[in-house]
């Protein structure tokens, strides 16, 4: 085991760590999604981003704003690795830059597949700054224990795959899978340029997933090409913001009437507005 994922055990991980929330599975023309209420979320899915409250707020990623009691553990002179307050699935950590700069993915990806290799019994997660960051201006990653997520579950030779995309998800998602490095990073800067950036935004709208495999030394890397941050459900009260784990097929829902309500159609709609 890698020293990096050896101490993120031992100084972040509990050893009998519950996550206590209720989910229902759905197959959906047939891909499998689960419903999570988890109401812990309520602070990050209904969080308020725009600009002004953005700078008003103390950065919750910057040391100096968190308990001084928090453990932490380094990596790589440039981020710190910390557990998440508000879990999702089990083992979530919050992987956030030593410095206050904007959430931005193409100088980062790089270390995300680095991270990624370190720490091979987790899935590194990258929420854009309008899909589910909420704290767009202070780049983090996240990562999850693997194995916990519909996508985790379903090998990438069971996709179709037609050109690098995935067909029938329902979600518009990319995948690159090999061996090397700095190849996987030139696919994904292609694709990257090949995507709209929205006026007064800095990259293209997506969530990123990447898994290292060590028993095949190879990477496999997901990218959801993402359209509306939230879905018009959000602006009829019902309180879904979806990010990186909801396109991984675990859509959460903080407020129990929404979990309550929750059917094929609304998560087929959901996948369909915030995807490209
Ligand atoms: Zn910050």
């Amino acid at each position: 085991m890698s020293e990096i994922q050896k101490t993120v055990y031992d100084k972040l991980i509990p050893a009998n760590e519950s996550l206590e929330v209720l989910t229902k599975t759905f197959i959906v023309d047939g891909y499998k999604v689960v419903a999570q209420h988890n109401p812990a979320r309520a602070v990050s899915s209904g969080a308020k981003l725009d600009k002004a409250t953005i700078a008003k707020r103390k950065c919750f990623l910057c040391a100096e704003n968190r308990p001084v009691d928090q453990p932490s553990v380094g990596y790589n002179e440039n981020f710190e690795i910390l557990k998440n307050p508000f879990p999702i699935l089990k083992k979530h950590l919050t992987i956030p830059l030593l410095r206050h700069e904007r959430q931005e993915i193409l100088p980062n990806f790089a270390t995300m597949l680095d991270l990624s290799k370190d720490l091979p019994d987790f899935t590194l997660l990258y929420n854009g700054p309008k899909c589910g960051a909420s704290a767009p201006d202070h780049m983090h990653f996240q990562a999850s224990q693997y194995g916990l997520t519909p996508l985790d579950e379903k090998p990438l030779s069971e996709f179709e795959i037609v050109d690098g995309e995935i067909k029938n998800f329902g979600r518009k998602c990319y995948v690159f899978e090999g061996i090397d490095k700095q190849t996987i990073c030139k696919q994904f800067e292609t694709l990257y340029n090949k995507l709209e950036i929205k006026d007064d935004e800095w990259e293209p709208r997506m969530n990123v997933v990447a898994h290292y495999i060590t028993s095949a030394a190879t990477w496999n890397v997901w990218v959801f090409a993402r359209d509306k941050h939230r879905p018009s459900y959000y602006e009829q009260g019902r309180m879904i913001s979806p990010g990186v784990i909801d396109m991984e097929g675990i859509l959460v829902f903080p407020k129990p009437d929404d979990f309550a309500d929750v059917d094929e159609a609304m998560i087929r709609q959901i996948y369909k507005e915030v995807s490209l």
